[in-house]
């Protein structure tokens, strides 16, 4: 064990166990200064959106409490962020800081820059690798070059060495007993706009500085529990009741039928290796044992994560332009009304505005409907996927810019291993198959409450007697379908189509 200070800078990766900056710096250091350093405009374009600010301030309200059961102090400042980190260390004579890599290109960018300014002022950095299984440059084809396609890329990472255990969570922090007056937020880097100090000795900012810039959204701390703890619930009652029906389940917007982890593993809460290791302990015997078939379906989920990190990180200009730069010259329409209609739930197709409308409520949507507003917007509407990935982020508690990215290009078919031109979801098959009572739809849009389940995922088909006595009048209590889905998707079969020579 070291004397001296390590401060560790922690980012997306709010939680104790298994993180290896974290646990590095406590086996090496006798003392740490773990921070935060709040400082949204610097992610660039992408800087977090309303639902991820609100979840950040829950999370590092618990990461707070959590480091300080251990005896340490989770320091919360102002950005810019080379500027306050530089300061912090000065102020607690560190010379040293550990981080865990980040692969966003803004971030990987900003973490560059941070480290040769603490390089210059002979600070040390130590990088190490915690959020996913693999590092991004770990699995190549037989050429040697990046993947393109989903299961080559699982099925290598299968084969390949095992992926590390996690590691325990250090069992204690020693923070700097008092840190300088100066540390307050507004004396570092001239950074004037939060300002208030956390009542001690131990200034900064407080994790609620971060939820009052955030525009108005959902309360989240009402339908989730953000921070480690509640991640590990959240596992918890995955492995402990969904897994078994997960594979089934899945695809059913009326079930709880996936495990809502998202927000949690976007903010690293809880890591990867974590889940992988609770998965492949979830084993069914039959004869032999191996692991059960809902475990295995959601490590595939984990590997579409990884799958979509490594397109990211070896494909950086994709949270901007499509992975097929053919796709650069594809002649979406524009329509602000058509855009307005889909953010706020209000298409007049129950199952998309159903999902946009949970969106709104709960900062997090079902995979399936993703999908299916996704393909409305950009085939159905040819409005830009880039659209759509911006609203996604403004709302999602889970933005996550690698799954983000891929799952918008996957679905307007500009992506990596992307679904084919000419698949268009159909709203309402999709919708009577996977949410077949309606129960979904009901819930998210109470205007169809009281319309029977034959008619609920198309109520423009209802005859006027079954909509009077369900008290609806299209146009008046919810709209008549923004666009009808089968010219619709005749003339985007039609534009994809007349691209498809050179959008293969
Ligand atoms: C248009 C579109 C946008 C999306 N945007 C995001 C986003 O910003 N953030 C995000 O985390 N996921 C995103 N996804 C992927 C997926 O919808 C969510 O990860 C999933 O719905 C989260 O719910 P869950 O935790 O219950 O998933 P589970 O089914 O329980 O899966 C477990 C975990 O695996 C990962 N995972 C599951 N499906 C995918 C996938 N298709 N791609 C990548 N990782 C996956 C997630 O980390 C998820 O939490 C998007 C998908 C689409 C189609």
């Amino acid at each position: 064990m070291g004397t001296g200070t390590a401060v560790v800078w922690l980012r997306n990766d709010l939680r104790l166990s298994d993180n290896p900056a974290l646990s590095a710096a406590a086996a090496s250091y006798d003392t740490v200064a773990p921070v935060f350093v709040w400082s949204p405009d610097e992610a660039g374009a992408w800087s977090p959106g309303t639902a991820s600010r609100s979840w950040l301030a829950l999370s590092l309200a618990s990461l707070f409490v959590d480091i300080g059961r251990l005896g340490g102090h989770l320091s919360i400042l102002a950005g810019p962020t080379a500027s306050a980190l530089l300061g912090f260390a000065r102020a607690t004579g560190a010379t040293v800081v550990y981080w865990n890599r980040r692969y966003e290109p803004a971030l990987a960018a900003l973490d560059a820059h941070v480290e040769r300014r603490l390089a210059a002022a002979g600070v040390r950095v130590h990088v190490f690798a915690g959020s996913l299984l693999r590092e991004p440059e770990a699995l190549t084809t037989g050429s040697g070059s990046p993947y393109q396609v989903f299961t080559p890329f699982m099925n290598a990472g299968l084969r390949a060495a095992p992926v590390d255990p996690p590691i325990a969570a250090p069992s204690l922090l020693v923070s700097p007993h008092t840190l300088p007056t100066g540390l307050r937020p507004q004396d570092i880097a001239g950074t004037s706009r939060r300002s208030r100090p956390l009542g001690t000795s131990r200034s900064g900012l407080r994790p609620q500085d971060i939820a009052g810039t955030s525009r108005s959204g959902p309360d989240l701390s009402l339908m989730w529990s953000p921070g480690e703890s509640g991640a590990a619930r959240a596992a918890a009652s995955f492995f402990g009741e969904i897994v078994d029906d997960y594979g089934e389940n899945r695809n059913r917007p009326d079930r709880l039928g996936t495990s809502r982890l998202s927000p949690h593993i976007a903010f690293g809460e809880i890591s990867s290796r974590t889940l992988l290791q609770q998965a492949n302990a979830i084993v069914s015997c039959n004869g032999s044992c191996h692991i059960s078939a809902g475990a295995e379906a959601f490590v595939r989920q984990l590997y579409w994560r990884e799958f979509a990190y490594h397109i990211l990180h070896h494909h950086p200009h994709t949270p901007e332009r499509p992975l097929r730069n053919s796709f650069d010259v594809f002649p979406w329409s524009r329509d602000p009304g058509a855009l307005e209609a889909w953010q706020s739930g209000m298409t007049g197709y129950p199952i998309v505005d159903a999902g946009m409308r949970e969106l709104l409520a709960t900062g997090w949507m079902h995979n399936r409907v993703r999908m299916l507003v996704a393909s409305l917007l950009t085939k159905d509407l040819l409005l830009p996927w880039v659209d759509g990935a911006r609203w996604f982020w403004e709302r999602l508690a889970d933005a996550d810019l690698a799954n983000n990215t891929f799952g918008w290009q996957w679905v307007a078919g500009c992506g990596a291993d992307a679904a084919p031109y000419f698949r268009i979801f159909n709203p309402v098959l999709q919708g009577e198959r996977f949410d077949p009572d309606g129960a979904y739809v009901k819930r998210w849009v109470p205007e169809l409450e009281a319309l029977p389940a034959a008619w609920v995922h198309r109520p423009w088909g209802a005859p006027s007697g079954v909509l009077a006595s369900a008290g609806i009048t299209l146009g008046r209590e919810y709209p008549q379908p923004i666009v009808d889905h089968a010219s619709a998707r005749l003339r985007a079969l039609a534009v994809y189509g007349s691209l498809r020579d050179i959008v293969k």
